[in-house]
């Protein structure tokens, strides 16, 4: 079974101690590759290590959503390690987080740099991995207003009219390993086409098991796709890793 994680952070600190393990654990379970999303300068960096370390396993997707850095300075990080490496297969996550950002003026203020990132992934003729967090809708109407190119709405928690929409303009989406425990998430997997969901962890986050995720959980999503498809999870997973070679254009 060749299975795929789309999203996930393995540069993060929760990894410091076993990140190789771990590594060598989502090979074993069947991981055909991995997309490390970066999220600040620090995270570009250690990503970079990984994806030199694992090349052809581990591939980058850099973004911002958490990151100190400007706008600016991001993108000149990016562009310049694009110059050194075709390893960078999306620009991600960047978008909208209406679920830590309350006040209308903090949520306003993030559309100018979703928009920046947006050119950014158009310009280098790459897709981008949208992060959307309470704001499905609001980031789907953006998206549809400034971007041409291959949408992902990463660990997609919207509701059944947004899940629609996001499926008729072709857009992807990922399924966390643990999406069968949030309804929206459900309900998306039932709508969106087969053609258009990928499997994520977001390790360390989002885990189907007590503690830490990591890659070689996808297989939790898979079984719970395979169930509510009513597909066999083989299937499943080569669909959800043939989905994911194309987005990502490996
Ligand atoms: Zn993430």
């Amino acid at each position: 079974m060749n299975l795929f994680d789309a999203h996930t952070h393995l540069d993060m600190k929760h990894f410091q101690n076993d990140r190789d393990a771990v590594i060598k654990r989502a090979r074993k379970a069947g991981l055909v590759g991995i997309v490390n999303s970066s999220i600040g300068s620090g995270s570009f960096r250690r990503t970079l290590g990984l994806v030199n370390k694992y090349e052809g396993f581990i591939f980058h997707s850099p973004g911002c959503q958490v990151s100190k850095l400007t706008d600016d300075e991001t993108i000149e990080i990016i562009n310049m390690s694009r110059k050194y490496s075709n390893d960078i297969v999306a620009i991600g996550e960047v978008g909208l987080d209406y679920y830590w950002v309350k006040d209308e003026a903090g949520r306003k203020a993030q559309e100018p740099r979703f928009i920046k990132f947006m050119d950014l992934a158009m310009d280098l003729h790459l897709p981008i991995v949208v992060h959307s967090r309470n704001a499905e809708l609001e980031a789907t109407i953006l998206l549809e207003k400034y971007f041409e190119g291959d949408v992902l709405m990463h660990c997609f928690d919207g509701k059944s009219s947004v899940a629609q929409r996001v499926n008729d303009n072709g857009w992807f989406i990922t399924l966390p390993a643990n999406f069968d425990k949030h309804n929206n998430r459900r309900e998306a997997a039932k709508i969106i086409s087969l053609d258009q969901i990928m499997l994520e962890t977001d390790g360390p986050y989002l885990s189907p098991v007590e503690g830490r995720n990591e890659p070689k959980n996808v297989i939790y999503g898979c079984n719970a796709l395979a169930q509510i498809r009513n597909k066999n999870a083989d299937l499943i997973a080569e669909t959800t890793t043939n989905n994911a070679l194309r987005f990502y254009d490996i």
